[in-house]
């Protein structure tokens, strides 16, 4: 069974939280299986074994604020099978992060305590980059044209008829899964674009 904790940290309305920016959710699952590591042999090892046991685990996905240590780059030596450049991830956790994954492992442990579980184990340690991939940024979104590469609409500030409607725009990696973020912000951008369109704007 799936299983999805919404994010709970500096909500909007609600008083920030002193650790750190922004927030994180959880994604889990849980089981039943057989006992497959109980102890013992034999006859005692195959009654053990039985033993129905149920396992719930739920893993932290947290926002990563934008930070100039973070950024791509085109590889100088590293090309594709096209020899095109592929390109070079520069990515580390700051100090936001860090306070977030110790508070993702905190919280976890004391929400499995809430609901009763036994044998609780918790891990507070980020994998290195990520094991989450969620591609997203390097064209931000903003007002500013000097801050900014695209309007809300996903329209370059510097060339009028270019939009680019992907993840591109995105200011910083949220939390939640961006595939829905980015076919909505896809539509409002074509709204737009069609609307410009039939005023010969193009
Ligand atoms: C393993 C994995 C699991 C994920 N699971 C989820 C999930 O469950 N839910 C969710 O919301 N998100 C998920 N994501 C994240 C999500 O897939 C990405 O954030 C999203 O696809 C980004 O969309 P995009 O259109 O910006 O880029 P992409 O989907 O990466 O599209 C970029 C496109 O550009 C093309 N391209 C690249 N270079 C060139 C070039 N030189 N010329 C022409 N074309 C080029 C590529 O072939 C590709 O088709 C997952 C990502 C990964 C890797």
């Amino acid at each position: 069974m799936g299983v999805y904790i919404a994010r709970f940290r500096n909500l909007p309305n609600a008083p920030p939280y002193k650790k750190f920016l922004r927030g994180y959710g959880y994604e889990g699952e849980s089981s039943t299986d057989f006992s497959w590591d109980a102890p013992g042999f034999g006859i005692a090892y195959k009654k053990a074994l039985r033993v129905p046991r149920t396992k719930i685990s739920i893993t932290g996905f947290g926002e990563v604020l934008p930070r100039w240590d973070n950024f791509v780059e085109l590889d100088p030596t590293a090309k594709d099978v096209y020899g095109i450049p592929v390109l070079k991830i520069h990515m580390s956790d700051g100090e936001n992060e860090r306070a977030m994954i110790q508070d993702m492992g905190d919280s976890a442990g004391e929400m499995l305590e809430a609901a009763r579980a036994k044998n609780i184990r918790t891990y507070a340690h980020p994998s290195a980059p990520r094991w989450a991939l969620h591609e997203a940024g390097i064209a931000r979104m903003g007002s500013d044209p000097k801050k900014s590469v695209l309007n809300q609409f996903q329209q370059t500030h510097d060339i009028q008829n270019l939009f680019v409607m992907d993840a591109s725009g995105f200011p910083s990696n949220p939390c939640q899964n961006p595939t829905l973020t980015i076919m909505a912000l896809c539509v409002r951008s074509c709204d737009y674009l069609m609307s410009e369109f039939k005023r010969n704007t193009f």
